[in-house]
């Protein structure tokens, strides 16, 4: 059961942090029900309900790093270099016998260390002298050479449950020997835009009106996170249909999500609306751009209401929506992480408010990283998005930024 409402009111009229914020979206969340077995190669980007533990050492069997010359480690030339019989061959697939003692064996990459052997000579540091080989002194006992369960011991924790598969952790498991995981099902979203003033694109909009894009923007934003959008158009500002529409889309979907309309105007009825056939709570937050964020309960499924400004349902997305998917896809919350760089900008701020500043990045001469400020600020700016490269993150206790400054700088690419 998803209790987000009450805890909200503890916060009481002041300002939550935006750390806050996604502390009690993630705790109040629970995952949906329903995991499914699916072949690798459908896994991509979703969640890992299980453990997997190594039902198999990794690699599966000592085998040489690098194309040369096994010996065994008492064998190894100590001060001098020495001579030896090139005794056998092993290459890649093929099965070794146990290597003769003071000889060398050729192997190749990959291929399966003679038994006994357990050092391996490069090709390019030794010299061929007919049937023989000529090694340098020196090389450590066990050089070259990947043990059996180097990189997974047999019955270690390979992937967590809670993971989002990557490319990479798809192939941990294929590595692993496995042909399918379980994954959890993905969330269903239902999305909704609300005003008066708002069209679809390609309709036709009189003087007033303008195209709806937050839409189609949390629609490509879900999808990163792998939901499934059902996107239900644009609800106007009337509490009675909007309250019947809510409704309808909570008894179906895990998450009802709108843009617009939670603003305190007397024309901002999501707020009534929700509270006429569920409960919630306006959260403000700490943040610029941002704000205000309506979250409640209808029927036992979960509603977040992100502010109309598109900047500001971009930015509130990312630490409101996506914690909460997280959280509904029983996926570790995973923090975002922003890198330094250089500010080539002055910018001075309110304390206690998180601010972001769309900055696009360039490489300076020496290398490092340097942020340009967008020059303007409006929250309805969408050309400041999509002319920008990420947010520069401004904490809580920062007043100002002078030119020269190293700010941390969240990618777009990063946030989803
Ligand atoms: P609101 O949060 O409803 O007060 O809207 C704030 C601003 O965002 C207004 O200028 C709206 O016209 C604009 N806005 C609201 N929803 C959308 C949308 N879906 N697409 C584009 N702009 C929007
Ligand atoms: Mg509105």
């Amino acid at each position: 059961m998803v209790q987000l409402s009450n805890d909200c009111f503890a916060f009481g009229g002041k300002l939550m942090s935006v750390d806050e914020g996604v502390a009690l979206i993630s705790a109040r969340l629970s995952a949906v029900e329903g995991v499914e077995h699916l072949p690798l190669s459908n896994c991509d980007n979703r969640i890992l309900a299980d453990n997997l533990f190594a039902p198999v050492p990794l690699p599966l069997f000592a085998n040489s790093a690098v194309d040369g010359y096994a010996l065994r480690g008492a064998d190894l030339p100590v001060d001098a270099p020495k001579s030896v019989i090139v005794s056998a061959r092993v290459q890649a697939g093929s099965v070794a016998e146990p290597i003769v003692p003071n000889t060398a064996v050729r192997i190749f990459t990959g291929a399966p260390m003679p038994p006994g052997a357990d050092t391996v000579f490069m090709q390019e540091d030794v010299e061929l002298d007919g049937e023989r080989v000529i090694l340098p002194a020196g090389l450590k006992p066990g050089a070259n050479m990947r043990p059996a369960g180097e990189d997974v011991a047999k019955g270690a924790l390979a992937l967590a449950g809670g993971t989002r598969l990557r490319p990479q952790h798809i192939a941990l498991a294929a590595a692993l020997g496995q042909t399918h995981l379980s994954v959890r099902r993905p969330i269903r979203v239902a999305i909704f835009s609300t005003g008066n003033e708002l069209v679809a694109p390609g309709e036709a909009h009189h003087a007033a009106q303008l195209f709806d894009s937050n839409r189609f923007m949390l629609a490509a934003m879900l999808k990163r996170l792998n939901c499934e959008v059902i996107d239900l158009g644009i609800l106007r500002d009337a509490r009675a249909p909007l309250a019947d529409a809510l409704q309808s889309a909570a008894r179906d979907h895990d998450l009802v999500l709108t843009s617009g309309g939670v603003s305190a105007g007397e024309e901002d009825h999501v707020r009534a609306g929700v509270e006429s056939v569920g409960s919630l709570v306006l959260w403000s937050m700490a943040i610029k751009p941002g704000r205000p964020v309506a979250m409640g309960v209808i029927e036992g499924t979960p509603f977040i209401g992100l502010p109309g400004n598109p900047v500001a349902s971009f930015v509130t997305f990312a630490y409101v929506v996506r914690p909460a998917i997280l959280a509904l896809a029983g996926a570790h919350q995973e923090p975002f992480f922003a890198l330094p760089v250089t500010a080539n900008f002055a910018y001075r701020k309110k304390k206690g408010r998180r601010e972001y500043v769309r900055v696009s990045l360039s490489h300076l001469a020496d290398g490092q990283v340097e942020a340009t400020k967008f020059p303007r600020e409006g929250a309805g700016l969408l050309s400041s998005l999509a002319s920008t490269d990420g947010l520069v993150e401004l904490s809580e206790e920062v007043e100002q930024v002078t030119p020269g400054d190293r700010v941390n700088v969240l990618p777009y690419a990063s946030l989803l």
